[in-house]
């Protein structure tokens, strides 16, 4: 594959941006600067660098991020900075999108790509990819309320301005965090799921953290804000 082609690919711009990122001496392959476009490489396992950063080369995207609260995770975003600011231009250019959302003020493990079946896989309720939450809580979370979460909560429709009949909503697990706190198993990604399913037990969600995707935990050495690559969908489904 030409090289200007694998730029491209990846989300250095244009096609003529790329030929002239190469033309200019931006870019290296295996640490020599390489400067025709239409040098041939095997794009499978490169690593190039661009003004400096080392990029590897993946067909398809999968990012994590350590999502802050104060950001919205919309491509088009109404009171706070997108989620898409916090990532590099070649990563926004090639079209990454968050899989699922986390509200403004959920902090957390945020998966990111451009592959669409992953997206469907990853969100869709028929392959119950479950989710991990820690909720704090403002009144303290005692035993009934761990038992109605595992046993189904009614989660109404009418604070979403649309009628439907109420759906009874299960916690895979429930276990208590101190005295306000409850660290929640979810199978499904519905609408403001856990504050909805908290407030369904008469309690309310203050924090709200996710330290984990199927079977992908957010790593210790990812400071909030900050993201990295993950190098197959296997390390989510756990295959
Ligand atoms: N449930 C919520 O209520 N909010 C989130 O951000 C994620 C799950």
């Amino acid at each position: 594959m030409r090289l200007s082609q694998i730029l491209f690919s990846q989300g250095f711009g244009s096609r003529r941006l790329c030929a002239g990122l190469i033309h200019h001496g931006e870019v290296q392959v295996h640490g020599e600067v390489v400067d025709d476009p239409d040098a041939d490489f095997d794009p499978q396992g490169l690593q190039f660098e661009v003004s400096g950063k080392t990029w590897p080369y993946y067909e398809k995207a999968l990012i994590l991020l350590h999502k802050p609260a104060g950001y919205e995770c919309s491509q088009k975003p109404r009171h706070h900075p997108s989620v898409m600011s916090l990532l590099p231009a070649p990563l926004r250019e090639r079209g990454v999108q968050p899989v699922g959302r986390l509200d403004e003020d959920t902090t957390g493990l945020l998966l990111l790509t451009d592959d669409g079946t992953l997206i469907h896989k990853l969100t869709s309720p028929k392959h119950h990819v479950p989710k991990v939450y820690e909720a704090h809580c403002k009144h303290p979370v005692d035993a009934g309320q761990i038992e109605q979460l595992l046993a189904g909560v009614e989660l109404h429709e009418h604070e979403l301005k649309v009628h439907r009949e109420p759906e009874l909503v299960k916690a895979l697990a429930a276990e208590p965090m101190g005295s306000h706190g409850v660290r929640l198993t979810l199978a499904e990604g519905k609408y403001h799921q856990v504050k909805r399913m908290l407030a369904a037990v008469s309690n309310r969600v203050e924090r709200l953290h996710r330290p984990q995707f199927g079977a992908l935990v957010l790593p210790a050495e990812v400071p909030e804000g900050q993201w990295c690559w993950i190098d197959s969908p296997a390390r989510i489904l756990g295959t």
